[in-house]
């Protein structure tokens, strides 16, 4: 999710309404209670301007003027990087899913040739 830089004339993404509530919130701020900040991390983590549209309610966060154009990189490197993670994970996953398949088959292998091994003794008595 890319935000962008607050622009006062922006009109609601919903309703196109023009009169829009701005509130500006310090980084870890939740901000409006039911704002769409309140449960989302990535957007708490950064200060920001949560806007809501006094038509139809929507609510929507844009980044300050001031902030930094870094911020959607940051979210950029950290969901490559989750995904690298999920890849790695992935990769030793099936490492192991492979190592148990081969020790099982090699166990099979050693069962049946101590099987074979005991019947031909027996058998040549
Ligand atoms: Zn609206």
């Amino acid at each position: 999710m890319e935000l962008q830089r607050y622009d006062e004339k922006r009109k609601c993404p919903k309703c196109g309404g023009s009169d829009i509530g701005d509130q500006f919130y310090e980084a870890g701020d939740p901000g409006m209670y039911s704002g769409p900040a309140c449960s989302n991390w990535q957007l708490r983590d950064q200060p920001r301007m949560d806007r809501i549209c006094r038509c139809c309610s929507y609510q929507w966060v844009e980044l300050p003027l001031d902030s930094k154009a870094e911020i959607n990189d940051i979210w950029r490197t950290r969901r490559r990087i989750m995904k690298n993670t999920k890849l790695i994970l992935g990769a030793i996953l099936g490492a192991l899913i492979g190592l148990a398949l081969g020790a099982w088959a090699m166990f099979k292998l050693v069962l049946r040739s101590i099987r074979t091994a005991t019947w031909k003794r027996d058998n040549h008595k």
